[in-house]
C-alpha cells in the first residue's frame, strides 16, 4: 500500500515535469529568432552586407532607407514627406519612421528573425524597437556595427552617387551632413546597446567577403 503511494507520487511528479518541459519548449519558440541591428554610418556597407547575411541566415532584411526610396519612387504621401528630409541629409521624423518600421515587421509574421538596416537611428526609435520585440515575445540579440573612417565614407558615397542615382549621394555637402547627423543623433545608440552587452564592433574596411566573415563570427555565436 505504502509502496503503491510512493510509486503513484513518482508517476505524478514525472508527468508534471514532462508537462513543464514541453510547455517551456514550445513557449521558447519565438525566442529562437535572431534579430540583428546592422549599424554604422552612411556608406559603411550595411546594405551590401545585409543582402549576403539575409540569405546566409534566412532572415528578413528591412532597410528603412529602401522603404523610403520605394515610397518616393511611387510618389506616395509617405514618400513626399520623407523626401523633404532626405534631400537635406536629415532624418525623417521618428513617429513616421517608427510606424513604417512596425508595418514592415508585421508583414512578416513567420520570420526566423530580422536584420534591421538603418533602424534604429535615434534613442526614441531604439526604445520603440525594444517594445515591438517585446510585444512579439522576442528581443534584439545584437547590434553589429561596421566601423569605417569618415574620409573613406565620403569617398565611397561619392563613388556610389555616380551610379546609384541617389540624390543624397550626389552632393558632398549632403553626404557630410548625413555623417554629421549620424554623430549627432545615431552614434549614441552604441552606448545604448553596449549597456545591455549587445554591441559588437566590426572593422568595415576590406573585401566584401572578409567583412562578411567578420560579421558571421559574431552572428554565429548569438
Ligand atoms: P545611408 O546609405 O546614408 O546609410 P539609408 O539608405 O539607410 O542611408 O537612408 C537614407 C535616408 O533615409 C537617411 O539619410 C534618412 O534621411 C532616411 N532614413 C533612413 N532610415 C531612417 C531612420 N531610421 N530614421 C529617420 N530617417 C531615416
Amino acid at each position: 500500500m505504502y509502496k503503491g503511494t510512493i510509486f503513484f507520487a513518482i508517476v505524478i511528479f514525472a508527468l508534471l515535469f514532462m508537462c513543464r518541459f514541453l510547455t517551456s519548449l514550445f513557449s521558447k519558440k519565438p525566442n529562437r529568432m535572431k534579430n540583428i541591428v546592422l549599424f554604422g554610418p552612411p556608406g559603411a556597407g550595411k546594405g551590401t552586407q545585409a543582402e549576403v547575411l539575409k540569405n546566409k541566415y534566412q532572415l528578413v532584411h528591412i532597410s528603412t532607407g529602401d522603404v523610403f526610396r520605394y515610397n518616393i519612387k511611387n510618389a506616395t504621401q509617405l514618400g513626399t514627406l520623407a523626401k523633404s528630409f532626405m534631400d537635406k541629409g536629415h532624418l525623417v521624423p521618428d513617429e513616421v519612421t517608427i510606424n513604417m518600421l512596425e508595418a514592415e515587421v508585421e508583414k512578416n509574421p513567420d520570420a526566423n528573425g530580422f536584420i534591421f538596416d538603418g533602424f534604429p537611428r535615434t534613442a526614441t526609435q531604439a526604445e520603440a524597437l525594444a517594445e515591438l520585440m517585446k510585444k512579439k515575445k522576442t528581443q534584439i540579440n545584437a547590434m553589429v556595427a561596421l566601423e569605417v573612417d569618415d574620409e573613406i565614407l565620403v569617398g565611397r558615397l561619392l563613388e556610389r552617387g555616380k551610379v546609384s542615382g541617389r540624390a543624397d549621394d550626389a552632393n558632398e555637402a549632403v553626404i557630410r551632413e548625413r555623417i554629421a547627423e549620424y554623430y549627432r543623433k545615431t552614434d549614441i545608440l552604441k552606448k545604448y546597446y553596449q549597456s545591455q552587452d549587445k554591441y559588437y564592433g566590426v572593422d568595415g574596411v576590406g573585401s566584401i567577403e572578409d567583412i562578411t566573415a567578420r560579421l558571421s563570427d559574431v552572428i554565429d555565436k548569438l
